[in-house]
């Protein structure tokens, strides 16, 4: 269902009308595509306080290949290390760097402020990079004209970790990303021989993938290179041939509760997987009072239960390889709770449970990092069903005032699932415009 408001704002009497009546104001995305720079101009690299990563920073910076400035009139990117910033004087700094080049960035201009983990142990160091996320959350919210904004915590001693993540970040691959934390831990990055496939040489394996967003995570893997078995029910058959011919990949017409999914799965792989997609998803909206079992069940057996069963059955059989991972699909409604969905909310929930559980121990014993999309309004089938008035509220309602697209989700799955991606673990991270839900 395309966005005509979108359409209308881009246009001189929409600019118009809009500014005047006070209505939100879309700005068409950029998202990647071959061939096109990263950014569409200059990278401010600037410093808040004594940085000790400064030159480690500054190198890692470099090698993305960016045009990397301590000065530039138009930014189109500006990363700000605060990582120094440990008292509430110290903000001063991220104050005095961004306040006189904030209004200068370039339109769908990236902002990522470096901090590191608020402390256990000090409180004032604690204080001060907290405030740097309501800052960020902030700064999202007002930034407008399609910038967005985020929040990365990096381990200090391993800056070079960051460099998938900065990839992303500075990129029109998070187009839709806008207003979060995420969070790096120390592991060396896995090497990534050539960043335009960093997927190269590895099986992924992409649950839902007959269409909607999973034909578009199945379409981007291949594309950065992997070799893709898409998986969906059995009765989705013609549409999942269609979408796996269509980007060289094998279809596995598998209905993901069966009682030997896994094995069906292991068998399709004989060299295992290094990438597991759990996408697949359903919803039976109803109030709670109106929801009987028969809605309520399938809802958690698709969404969470099968989740959890083919994730421990593919680690315990080893087809899962060392240094894979795993991304699972939660939603805002997971965060925020959603009216008629207590089933879907619940289930979505379990997959941010499993994240955070699973996450350190896969890492620990398989080197493997399990990570969670969490989707806000994507234009799909399943949100172009939303009577209008719904549908038109659930896409203004965010920093970018617009529905994101499949590609989005992908994107961000994507980045998840490279080699070089090896410290983000145990992340949640919503592709969802920073919506107003659950912020
Ligand atoms: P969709 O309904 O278009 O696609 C879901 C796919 O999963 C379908 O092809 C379906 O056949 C498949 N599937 C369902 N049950 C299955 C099973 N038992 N075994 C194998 N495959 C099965 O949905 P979508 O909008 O593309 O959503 C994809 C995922 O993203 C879901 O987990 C959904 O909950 C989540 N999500 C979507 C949005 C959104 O705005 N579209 C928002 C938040 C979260």
């Amino acid at each position: 269902m395309a966005d005509r408001y979108l359409h209308f704002t881009g246009t001189a009497p929409g600019r118009f009308l809009t500014r005047r009546l006070g209505l939100p104001r879309p700005v068409a995305l950029r998202r990647w595509s071959p061939g096109a720079p990263a950014l569409d101009g200059p990278l401010l690299h600037l410093t808040a306080g004594d940085s000790g990563v400064t030159e480690r920073l500054g190198s890692l910076l470099a090698a993305t290949g960016l045009s990397v400035r301590a000065h530039a009139e138009r930014p189109a990117g500006i990363v700000l290390d605060a990582t120094a910033v440990d008292t509430p004087g110290g903000l001063a700094h991220v104050h005095s760097a961004l306040h006189p080049v904030v209004r200068s960035l370039a339109p769908g201009g990236r902002v990522v402020v470096l901090g590191v983990r608020p402390s256990a142990d000090d409180h004032h160091q604690a204080a001060a990079q907290q405030a740097l996320e309501g800052f960020v959350r902030s700064l999202g919210k007002e930034i407008g004209r399609g910038a967005t904004v985020q929040l990365l915590r990096i381990a200090p001693e391993g800056v070079d970790a960051a460099e998938s993540t900065l990839r992303f970040l500075l990129s029109p691959r998070s187009a839709y990303v806008s207003g979060q934390v995420i969070e790096l831990t120390a592991a060396a990055p896995g090497p990534v021989a050539d960043w335009a496939a960093p997927l190269a040489g590895r099986t992924a394996l992409v649950t839902g993938a007959g269409r909607g967003i999973g034909a578009s995570v199945a379409s981007v893997l291949a594309r950065d290179g992997a070799r893709v078995l898409c998986l969906d029910v059995p009765a989705a058959h013609d549409e999942l041939a269609a979408t796996a011919e269509r980007i060289g990949a094998t279809a596995l017409p598998l209905d993901i509760t069966a009682d030997d999914a896994a094995e069906r799965i292991a068998d399709a792989a004989p060299d295992g997987l290094d990438v597991l997609v759990h996408n697949a998803g359903i919803t039976r909206d109803r109030r709670l009072a109106n929801m009987p079992a028969e809605r309520w069940a399938p809802v958690i057996e698709v969404n969470l239960d099968s989740v959890l069963r083919t994730t421990d059955a593919l680690l315990k059989s080893g087809t899962l390889n060392r240094g894979g991972r795993i991304v699972a699909t939660a939603s805002i409604a997971g965060i925020a709770g959603n009216n008629g969905q207590t089933n879907y909310a619940a289930s979505k929930a379990g997959i941010v449970g499993l994240v955070r559980s699973l996450a350190p121990r896969a890492a620990a014993d398989h080197g493997i990092t399990v990570n969670a999309v969490a989707p806000g309004f994507i234009e799909t089938r399943m949100t172009a069903a939303v009577p209008l008035l719904v549908r038109e509220a659930g896409r203004r309602m965010n920093s970018l005032a617009q529905g994101g697209l499949p590609v989005d989700v992908a994107e961000t799955t994507a980045w998840f699932a490279q080699p070089g991606s090896a410290a983000v673990n145990g992340q949640v991270v919503r592709v969802c415009g920073q919506s107003l839900l659950g912020a």
